[in-house]
């Protein structure tokens, strides 16, 4: 009996077998492996379409799988033993294969890949996060935020506050201000100490407020524009609404792939979470947030871009990049420069605002 050879794992241990196949004109598949054969009915074996020249895995009934390099040799003893002359799946693996072929083809295939990522991650993810933040109920979400932080804390990614006590309680009266009157319900203000200045909101509406941005800031006001910032996160449920993106993403690029480890450790590593940047849009929304809140409550709106301007020197005097820490709030906060303008922009329709009033 000829056959091709081929690679065989039998689905307990990692080692790999050389191995020779064959298709049996009885609709049979026979796996001949130093010396013991495997019988199967070849329909029980799913055998994939081709796809160019990569290797092709063939999964066994028993969760062994058979890796053959060979396209050619497997196509043919297909033909060989078929009783069927072309079945539907089959017609649909040669086109794949026609397209894998020709630069055209393949090129054609990569284009249209591109549009359905790119429509996705434009439209889809935001739209299936919508429906996705609004069909979590709230106590699931603190949940979530509160597994978060403990989590970080766990890897000693945040370590408690040293702050004085008497200074945690005057930001927490200021925080707690800034909640009634803006009618957020569930947020919550906590300390700690991460070595970097950083302020982020979690699921479930608590935000980070590090030791190092409260030391950084030149007084509360400044302060109060990075929370008021944050709150407008947690107002506009945006940390659930990137979760939700951030999975669905991850839900097309392993059906794309079909590889869900690399996935998983470029989308969803606690730091990765925590230095993805947010989208435009929210950045924009909690930035108006922050605007109106500080303009009600007669703070300048630019002493958030004051903050940040301060955040941008002491990034560079720590010789880090943008988006080298990743519990920079620079980090997952880009724009700065436009950030200063919007701030300058809203004091400045404030104003007009005033006069005209007057
Ligand atoms: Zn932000």
């Amino acid at each position: 009996m000829s056959g091709i050879p081929c690679h065989y794992y039998d689905g307990r241990t990692s080692r790999r077998h050389d191995a020779v196949l064959a298709l049996t004109a009885r609709g049979g598949l026979v796996i001949a492996c130093e010396g013991a054969d495997e019988r199967l009915n070849y329909e029980d074996v799913r055998i994939p379409g081709r796809v160019a020249d990569t290797p092709r895995y063939l999964h066994l009934p028993d969760g062994g799988v058979c890796e053959v390099q060979d396209n050619d040799a497997l196509d043919g003893e297909q033909a060989r033993t078929r009783r069927d002359p072309e079945p539907r799946a089959d017609r649909f693996g040669r086109l794949r294969h026609r397209l894998d072929s020709t630069w055209r083809g393949a090129a054609a295939a990569l284009a249209v890949t591109a549009a359905i990522l790119y429509s996705f991650t434009e439209w889809g993810a935001p739209a299936v996060a919508t429906v996705a933040v609004a069909a979590t109920p709230p106590e699931v979400e603190a949940v979530i935020g509160e597994n978060f932080l403990t989590l970080l804390e766990q890897l000693r990614l945040l370590k408690p506050s040293e702050l004085e006590p008497n200074r945690r309680n005057e930001l927490l009266a200021a925080f707690e201000e800034m909640r009634r009157e803006t009618g957020v319900e569930d947020a919550d203000l906590r300390f700690h100490s991460v070595g970097v200045p950083n302020a982020f909101a979690l699921p479930g509406g608590t935000v980070v407020l590090t030791d190092s941005l409260v030391e950084l800031a030149e007084d509360d006001e400044e302060v109060i524009a990075v929370l008021a910032h944050e709150l407008g996160h947690v107002s506009g449920r945006h940390v659930m609404r990137r979760f939700a993106q951030t999975s669905s993403m991850l839900v097309l690029w392993t059906a794309f792939t079909g590889d869900v480890s690399v996935a998983t450790l470029s989308f969803l590593g606690p730091d990765r979470l925590l230095a993805q940047r947010y989208s435009r849009s929210f950045e924009n929304d909690a930035d108006r947030f922050a605007f109106d809140y500080l303009l009600s409550a007669g703070i300048p709106p630019t002493r958030l871009s004051d903050i940040i301007q301060r955040l941008s020197g002491a990034d560079r005097e720590a010789g880090t990049s943008a988006g080298g820490n990743a519990l920079d709030w620079l980090a997952s906060h880009p724009g700065a420069a436009e950030r200063a303008r919007n701030a300058t922009e809203a004091a400045k329709r404030a104003r007009e605002g005033a006069a005209a009033d007057e």
